[in-house]
């Protein structure tokens, strides 16, 4: 099995270019992410703090959680519900990231993801792919951009969708989002030593996901 591993900060464009580049390469993408969001969301829905971590982890005997592929695109089942869309708010990304530095539900998630690299040619993203998940993965990406160009990115894409947006409160969100990764004890964000880091703070989105796609396709013939 071949096995692409893209790690990095929120909004660094990862999911984006790692769909493009799955789609291009014929790999499966799988988003970790979502699988964090889909905890987060088990927890907000039951009143459950994420700081209170007995309450999660006592949540997680109850949670079974799903990935689907329809049309190519993963959904998020959690219990036999698709809440594929209800993950994407910003509380449910703050709640993932507080659930996300509990060991247990690092430990819950971390089989099911293996597993996906066992059966199937993949590209997993995430924060700890490269790291703590894939360590064995052909080919490791360090995924970045500066804060700045996150926030903006961010901003454009919720105005597209007619969502109003505050550049100040998503960069600010962006920056406590980054500490909380990279601070945390267990799996925390950070390049793995042989990860190429491609920086996408210049670079258009098709250059980011020509650059990805490259490396892919060096690492696929061995370079
Ligand atoms: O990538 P996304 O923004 O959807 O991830 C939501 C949160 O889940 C992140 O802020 C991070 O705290 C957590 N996460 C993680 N490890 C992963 C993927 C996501 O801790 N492999």
């Amino acid at each position: 099995m071949f096995s692409v591993a893209i790690d990095g900060p929120a909004g660094a464009g990862k999911s984006t270019i790692a769909k493009a580049a799955a789609k291009e390469l014929e790999l499966i993408y799988v988003d970790t992410g979502a699988m964090y969001r889909t905890i987060g969301l088990a927890c907000l829905d039951d009143g459950i703090s994420p700081e209170d971590s007995k309450a999660v982890i006592e949540k997680l005997k109850s949670i079974v959680l799903e990935l689907k592929y329809v049309d190519g695109e993963q959904r998020m089942i959690l219990c036999g519900k698709d809440v594929s869309d209800d993950i994407r708010t910003e509380r449910v990304s703050m709640t993932a990231s507080v659930v996300s530095k509990i060991p247990e539900v690092r430990a819950f998630l971390l089989e099911q993801q293996r597993g996906f690299a066992r059966s199937d040619n993949i590209i997993m993203d995430g924060r700890d792919i490269g790291t703590v998940v894939l360590p064995d993965a052909q080919v490791k990406i360090f995924l970045t951009a500066s804060a700045e160009s996150r926030a903006k990115r961010r901003t454009l894409q919720l105005e597209e969708k007619g969502i109003g947006a505050d550049y100040d409160a998503i960069l600010e969100d962006i920056r406590k989002r980054d500490y909380q990764d990279s601070h945390r004890e267990i799996a925390p964000l950070k390049a793995a030593p042989d990860a190429v880091i491609v920086d996408t703070t210049e670079l258009t989105l098709e250059g980011s996901i020509e650059a990805v796609i490259d490396t892919i396709r060096k690492g696929m013939s061995g370079k």
